[in-house]
């Protein structure tokens, strides 16, 4: 059902052993809202761990706090009274965290994705927040008093969902938040640091592989370009280290419609949508069996060539260009 701040702020009081998930390829926000819920409940007096069902790109484990998060493997077998799933759309997305507690629906779902399907017992989504870190701030801070670690991953969170305060879901509450997390000693610098300069010499050689990839189209209103398996095996590059590379598309002057195709392992291509002013990409991706936000977005698909998921997803952005009346 859906829940009021009152009903979770409730339930979560009453949690012993809590585990709380984020999603598979993790960002800062399910990076710093999950690891900021465990420190919460942790003051709370509850036994709470933190999961990421996924591996944890290297330069976020710079960022203090980080530390307490752990892996599906180190948790099986333990139970717990109270989960919590935060800034996930959907259960697919926590990926084998599901694993964790068997047989039943997460107790509660924080989130902000239009997407959102409302699989957990209380779940209170609100696209209105532009990071699921927020909710999490509103729900800590009529909880616990906070240190620098709490608020510094809420920031986190909120930075790097917001293109660090300068995407449209920017409004009055994200820098009132931002400056109530400052008072409390969370600093932007290492925050900024950690995310936006940690490019290494491999991955500049990756970036460069990418843009020589780059098409555009529709009057150069929509732009793609892709990362393929190759290209990484030639760069010895992961795929945690395409971390930003959407956004460089996105910043071409006239864009609205930016795409990036990862594919890895091969056969699986994910596809990363972002746009600017007016398309919903999270229409697009959701059509495709992904979700997102209107202007963040992706899915994954399962297909035999790279090129075959760039032909669909194209084809799609520019249905939807056109459809936005460009
Ligand atoms: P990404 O392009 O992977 O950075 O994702 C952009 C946004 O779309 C994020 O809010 C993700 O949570 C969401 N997203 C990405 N992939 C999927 C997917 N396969 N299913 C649902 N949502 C997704
Ligand atoms: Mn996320
Ligand atoms: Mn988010």
């Amino acid at each position: 059902m859906k829940a009021t701040l009152d009903q979770v702020v409730a339930r979560l009081k009453r949690a012993k052993r809590a585990l709380v998930v984020g999603h598979i390829r993790p960002d800062g926000d399910a990076i710093g809202s999950v690891a900021a819920l465990t420190l919460i409940l942790r003051k709370l007096g509850a036994e709470a761990e933190g999961c990421i069902p996924d591996r944890i790109p290297w330069f976020y484990r710079e960022i203090q706090g980080t530390e307490i998060l752990r892996g599906v493997e180190e948790l099986r077998g333990r139970t717990f009274d109270t989960v919590a799933v935060l800034d996930s759309s959907d259960i697919s997305r926590i990926g084998d965290a599901i694993d964790l507690f068997p047989d039943r629906e997460p107790d509660v779902v924080l989130d902000h994705h239009v997407t959102n399907s409302g699989f957990g017992v209380l779940n209170l989504c609100d696209p209105g927040y532009a990071a699921t870190a927020m909710i999490v701030h509103e729900i800590g801070k009529r909880l616990v008093p906070y240190d620098r670690d709490l608020a510094e991953l809420l920031l986190l969170g909120i930075a790097t969902d917001t293109g660090f305060f300068k995407y449209a879901t920017v409004d009055e509450r994200a820098f009132t938040v931002a400056a109530e997390l400052t008072r409390h000693g969370a600093r932007i610098q290492p925050i900024a640091s950690a995310v936006l300069e940690h490019r290494t010499p491999k991955t500049i050689r990756l970036l460069v592989e990418m843009f020589r990839t780059l098409r555009l189209e529709v009057g150069g209103r929509l732009a793609y370009a892709y990362v393929s398996a190759d290209m990484f095996r030639r760069t010895g590059c992961d795929e945690e280290e395409t971390e930003g590379f959407v956004g460089e598309i996105r910043a071409l002057h006239g864009v609205e419609v930016a795409i990036l195709f990862t594919e890895w392992p091969e056969g699986e291509v994910h596809v990363s949508l972002r746009s600017k002013n007016y398309v919903d990409v999270s229409r697009v991706a959701r059509a495709l069996g992904g979700g997102g936000h209107p202007r963040a977005a992706g899915c994954t698909l399962h297909v035999p060539r790279l090129q075959d998921a760039v032909t669909t997803v194209v084809e799609a952005a520019r249905a939807a260009l056109v459809e936005a009346g460009i």
